[in-house]
């Protein structure tokens, strides 16, 4: 990957001074000596022994992080051989910080490919490794002198146009020909996905229920707006243009998400419902049943990507009394906006980003809305947020040279491990700057947590993928007490004229939001699937941290996301934007990979071993 703003940007580190490579080079200099030579407890020795090594496919083909010296060890033995890490270069220059961590990104090869990687040194040693594979050799992605001419400036009789083969291709699929993966939900994962398989040359067909690419945004309440700023929700190759709004309305995001669709040239198949798939052991393909225009059409992928949306399989509570309400009442997700609810008793159950994005949504069109809350919720002003995610995703970084590819990198360099240490003091640092604000939501009853160890938001996201309100004005409105509020309130029964309360208080309603939250995307694995395959995969997201929600054994990666789950051939993508968009190329690189037949032992437990 040839990246300039990398060579030029300042590194996340307290005050970081520039310094010159040498320390981090003769470090890589050493380490791939090490790795060369017969005894790699030599190579251990540059390492501090509570050292950490994120590693993206570089070493492992998988997305794991090593823990201590010991489980390095584990790493380079099982792996150093074969993976041939060599030229490990640093670019630009070193930084210094305060604490004396001294950091650097380095490009390095494999046996297989180009990546690159981040090193903390402390006191001579490493303190935590990352590598990264980015590309395969032969394989490289056809951009810029590799771009392809498009036509032959030549004349001949006959000869087919872009657009006779793009018709050719995608009327294919299913009949002539077969996609080598198939991306079941086109949302903002599945197109990125898409994109990056294209440009690696590997044919894929994304299949979505609803008719048109966007319309998990499109479909939705009118009021609803991506709570995360633009520097952070680019897709792959494509960048918003410099003028685009900061906070994307969710109907703009769908008229990108379907721009983005035919610019890239992706094969995308609207009002097309997985219904199910099957692995064929012996054939090593799926055999994956769609129903496109009412028809039944097979295809036979080598491999499925499950892309169907954290946020796709809506929890739906069950109380007694449920099915002889008088009113009307829908889960968050096919809530259709406030228009309706005009002077009428509306309440929403939950507490999180939906709930409170539907309760304001229906105070603005003049209803009178009650929010239910179970339990504590995590709430940071989006403000609040994009200021602190400036180092890495703002206009103020980009001058600096961090571009979005380096921001993306930088977050991943930091083990799972070490994040929450930084999020406690920053999410004190919020609770401080912000105290009039948390004030006076407790003053209204509004039960905070600032997550178990007061780690905040990303660490909650992490853990959960719940539990938060990223603050786009609801929380004003609930501290006027405008929303009405019922704190630590659980339900005994619903009746036909509203919700009864374990405290005996009866809610009257005409309208009952259920913004009760989403399953784990492994559900998908179940209802498409089987129930076995899901049970033997496991649950997709979470650490293993041991907090709520989150169970241990700790796994120090998410998990199932973007990585091999215990059965061939399926894959689970997804995650924000900023995800989607950075590991769309960890994923892809081992679609790739397996289809042109390059080795891929993977290295390391699979979530769930
Ligand atoms: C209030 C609110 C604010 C948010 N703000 C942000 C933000 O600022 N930034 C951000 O990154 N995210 C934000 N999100 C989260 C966002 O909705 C999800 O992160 C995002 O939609 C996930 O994208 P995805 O492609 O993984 O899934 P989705 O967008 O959910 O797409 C999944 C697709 O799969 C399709 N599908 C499911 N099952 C099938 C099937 N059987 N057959 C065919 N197709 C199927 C669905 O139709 C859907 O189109 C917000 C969410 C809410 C509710």
């Amino acid at each position: 990957m040839t990246n300039p703003s990398i060579e030029n940007a300042p590194v996340q580190t307290s005050n970081p001074a520039d310094m010159t490579t040498d320390p981090v080079q003769a470090w890589l200099d050493r380490f791939e000596r090490q790795l060369h030579s017969d005894d790699l407890r030599q190579a251990l020795s540059l390492f501090a022994p509570d050292a950490f090594w994120r590693d993206l496919l570089a070493m492992s083909w998988n997305i794991v992080t090593q823990e201590g010296a010991a489980a390095i060890h584990h790493l380079l033995a099982a792996t150093a051989r074969r993976t041939r890490l060599e030229g490990l270069r640093v670019r630009g220059r070193a930084q210094v910080g305060r604490d004396g961590v001294v950091q650097a990104w380095f490009d390095f090869r494999t046996a297989v490919g180009e990546g690159v990687g981040h090193v903390r040194l402390r006191d001579g040693r490493c303190w935590t490794l990352f590598t990264s594979l980015r590309s395969l050799q032969g394989h490289e992605e056809p951009a810029g002198l590799r771009r392809e001419a498009g036509t032959l400036h030549q004349v001949q009789r006959g000869r087919e146009h872009w657009i006779d083969q793009r018709d050719a291709r995608r009327s294919s699929w299913g009949q002539s020909a077969q996609p080598d993966v198939l991306i079941v939900g086109g949302g903002q994962g599945g197109l990125a996905l898409a994109a990056r398989l294209k440009r690696l040359g590997v044919s894929a067909l994304v299949v979505d229920r609803h008719a048109r690419p966007g319309d998990a945004w499109r479909l939705r309440y009118r009021s609803l707006c991506l709570h995360d700023p633009v520097w952070y929700d680019h897709l792959p190759y494509l960048p918003f243009p410099d003028h685009w709004p900061i906070y994307t309305p969710k109907d703009r995001m769908a008229d990108w998400l379907e721009a983005y669709c035919s610019v890239m040239d992706l094969d995308f198949w609207g009002s097309s419902p997985c219904r199910r798939a099957q692995w064929d052991p012996q054939a090593h393909l799926w055999r994956v049943e769609i129903e496109r225009e009412g028809q039944s059409v097979m295809l036979q992928p080598k491999h499925l990507v499950l892309a169907t949306g954290m946020s796709g399989f809506p929890n739906r509570p069950s109380y007694p009394g449920q099915q002889d309400f008088r009113g009307v009442q829908h889960h968050s997700s096919e809530h259709p906006g406030g228009q309706a609810w005009a002077g009428r008793r509306c309440i929403v159950v939950g507490s999180n980003n939906s709930a409170h994005d539907i309760a304001a949504d229906l105070w603005e069109h003049g209803a009178q809305v009650t929010l239910l809350q179970r339990s504590p919720t995590l709430v940071v002003r989006s403000q609040t947020l994009a200021r602190y995610r400036k180092p890495l995703y703002s206009e103020e970084a980009l001058a600096a040279g961090v571009d979005t590819e380096l921001a993306d990198l930088t977050v991943a360099s930091m083990p799972a491990r070490l994040a929450p240490a930084g999020q406690i003091a920053q999410m004190n640092e919020i609770r401080r700057d912000d105290a009039t604000f948390y004030e006076r939501l407790e003053a209204a009853g509004f039960a905070l947590t600032f997550g178990e160890d007061g780690s905040g938001l990303s660490a909650m996201y992490a853990r959960r993928g719940s539990g938060y309100y990223i603050d786009v004005g609801a929380s004003d409105l609930v501290a006027q007490g405008l929303i009405g509020l019922r704190s630590g309130a659980n339900i005994q029964r619903v009746l036909p004229e509203g919700l009864e309360l374990v405290s005996g208080e009866v809610l009257p309603a005409d309208l009952i939001v259920w913004a009760t939250g989403y399953g784990s995307m492994t559900e998908w694995a179940a209802h498409l699937i089987c129930a076995e395959v899901a049970q033997r995969v496991g649950p997709c997201w979470g650490l293993g941290s041991g907090t709520s929600r989150d169970p241990g054994p700790w796994e120090g990666e998410l998990r199932n996301m973007w990585k091999p789950v215990r059965q061939p051939g399926l894959w689970f993508h997804g995650g924000n934007l900023a995800q989607s968009r950075h590991y769309s190329l960890t994923l892809a690189l081992q679609l790739k990979a397996r289809l042109v037949g390059i080795p891929t032992p993977v290295y390391g437990r699979m979530s769930g071993d």
